[in-house]
């Protein structure tokens, strides 16, 4: 699906996103930077799911083989859990937050609450974390190339640690990659899990809320291609009166 001339959405479960891809796929978002393409996030890469992103990347015109990057925003399964098998399906270097890269080596399951999300069920007993190979390790304000365009890291922990965000300032348009830590209207999803903090949280929405850009683009719920700053605002304001941000719908997160 095409948002605008450098990013589209390729990606997305059916119950909580697009039906691009299969359950409980987050968006998954396409940047073309014309000689180079990434991904930004994979889903979790359950059955058929990276067949049908890769299907959507031919369908839109676009040739998968210019794919070289898969950028994550965090660790959850439904961001990350594919990146070894879109790794080993494009050979991409996959980028992640400097703070999360060891638990993406290794594949620890504890450390990504997979373990805890499991007994609340919201994935299957028998689900497995792949490990995958990392090649670039990304710290606050480190540039990756993508073609003739560039993602600027930014370290957003609170929904977790070892979260980051991405700005790309594309032609037209200046893009926020938020993953989970800001949504559309303001909200939030703050977890019962070991890495989830929300003073951190609110640390990062104040960060968030002194950026310039224009369209948000998060990891779930409505994304807005002008006036981001504002849903950005709402939720930093929130946090400001030492409150929490409403909670994103609970059925649109996995
Ligand atoms: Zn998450």
């Amino acid at each position: 699906m095409r948002l605008t001339d450098e990013v589209y959405v390729v990606g997305g479960g059916t119950s909580n996103a697009f039906g691009l891809s299969n359950d409980p796929d987050c968006h998954v978002y396409l940047v073309d930077g014309g000689d180079e393409m990434a991904l930004i996030d994979c889903g979790i890469g359950q059955g058929d799911s990276i067949d049908r992103i890769v299907a959507n990347v031919r369908a839109e015109g676009l040739d998968p083989s210019r794919i070289t990057k898969l950028a994550l925003t965090h660790y959850h399964m439904d961001h990350a859990g594919g990146a070894a098998r879109v790794r080993e399906r494009l050979g991409v270097d996959v980028v992640v937050p400097v703070d999360a890269a060891e638990t993406l080596r290794t594949g620890d399951e504890r450390a990504v609450a997979l373990d805890a999300a499991k007994l609340a069920g919201l994935y299957p007993a028998d689900y497995r974390f792949e490990p995958v190979e990392v090649a670039v390790e990304v710290r606050d304000g480190d540039r990756v190339t993508v073609g003739r365009l560039e993602l600027e890291a930014i370290e957003t922990p609170g929904h977790c640690d070892g979260h980051v965000s991405y700005l790309l300032r594309g032609r037209e348009r200046t893009y926020l990659f938020s993953g989970d830590a800001v949504f559309s209207r303001g909200r939030v999803v703050m977890q019962t899990i070991h890495d989830c903090s929300i003073q951190k949280s609110a640390q990062s929405l104040a960060k968030l809320a002194r950026l310039e850009f224009d369209a948000l683009l998060p990891g779930h719920a409505a994304i807005c291609l002008d006036g981001g700053p504002r849903h950005v605002a709402l939720a930093h304001q929130v946090s400001q009166a030492l409150l929490v941000p409403d909670k994103l719908d609970p059925g649109l997160i996995p």
